[in-house]
């Protein structure tokens, strides 16, 4: 396999985690005696773009089926973060009802929701159908699709270019990630922004957040290498902001290469933490492996250790064994 987005070779290891079933493909009572599938889930970082990424098994159609389970709506906290970035995004961009905003992924409608009370006419792009069929029924207009580049051209060609392309949580869950962001860019205004927010791979390293991994996730995400990405595409970073959300995520602002948007400082200070961290270096990469299985290590042990024996709680630890997932 090579990198999704520079076609290098993918030689550095990142995270091994054995094999798994896909997350949200939940069994069926009929299903329960049948084998089920599962996949390898090993994570690779790319050297020259340190994109980092899963390797290729599961296809984007067995993960996205027409049962996919995750609706966003579920979580009321999620449902806050909407509204106040809905709030926040109309009074910075100064959205109307003469604007266009499109949502990727725009699952069962947590988002668009708001700005259809708003009246900003709005579009969601979902591939699911259990999720779509539920935006829909808030009178949100959906289009059941993959996003891409092909659709981006589409949706331009039909004047639907947007003056807000907004993702949540979905850019590390694309397999063609060049394929998408050129899917962006076609469909933008030329002083259109794009926001995208996605789970920070220096939060993941930092907290060794090894269980955010799964086969939804093709893409761990670096600020680096959305930079990078982004600017392949013809577009440009100009704004980042930190998130509590999804244990530390980066909300990043996107618009056109020629657009007049100025870069604010927190783009270099962004940068400059990454590097900082070893984030483009192999290093921290490498020594992964060993502290996800410590975790998992000291886990067990405490378990064990917790284990109630009559009345009496064991207090003797034993010596922790290098456990492989
Ligand atoms: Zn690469």
């Amino acid at each position: 396999m090579t990198c999704r987005h520079c076609n290098a070779p993918l030689d550095l290891d990142f995270l091994d985690l054995g094999h798994a079933p896909p997350s949200n493909a939940y069994l069926s009572a009929a299903d329960l005696n049948a084998a089920e599938t599962t996949y390898p889930l090993r994570i690779k970082v790319c050297r020259n773009c340190r994109l980092v990424q899963t390797e290729d098994y599961a296809a984007a159609d067995e993960l996205f089926s027409a049962e996919y389970a995750y609706f966003s709506s579920t979580s009321k906290g999620w449902l806050a973060h909407a509204q106040r970035y809905t709030a926040m995004i109309t009074e910075r961009l100064g959205l109307s009802d003469q604007s266009h905003v499109i949502e990727v992924a725009a699952n069962d409608g947590y988002l668009l929701r708001n700005f259809v009370d708003a009246g900003i006419p709005c579009l969601g792009i979902e591939p699911t159908d259990s999720t779509a069929e539920a935006a829909g029924s808030l009178g949100i207009p959906i289009l059941r699709e993959f996003f891409g580049e092909t659709l981006g051209h589409q949706l331009a060609t039909e004047g639907k270019s947007a003056d807000l392309i907004c993702g949540n949580n979905v850019y590390a869950h694309v397999p063609d990630i060049n394929d998408f962001t050129r899917g962006l860019a076609a469909a933008l205004k030329p002083q259109g922004v794009i926001t995208l927010e996605f789970p920070h791979l220096q939060q993941l390293i930092e907290h060794c957040q090894f269980d955010t991994v799964y086969h939804e996730h093709f893409s761990y995400l670096s600020f680096s290498a959305v930079s990078r990405i982004f600017k392949a595409a013809g577009l440009r970073v100009f704004d980042v902001e930190h998130l509590p959300t999804h244990g530390g995520s980066l909300r990043v602002y996107g618009c056109l290469e020629n657009a007049d948007f100025e870069q604010t400082i927190a783009v270099a200070s962004c940068l400059q933490s990454e590097q900082d961290a070893g984030l483009l270096s192999d290093n921290i990469y490498q020594g992964f492996q060993t502290r996800a299985n410590a975790v998992k290590t000291d886990c067990s042990v405490f378990c064990w250790m917790r284990r109630p024996r009559g009345n009496q709680w064991l207090d003797t630890v034993p010596q922790p064994r290098a456990i492989r997932f």
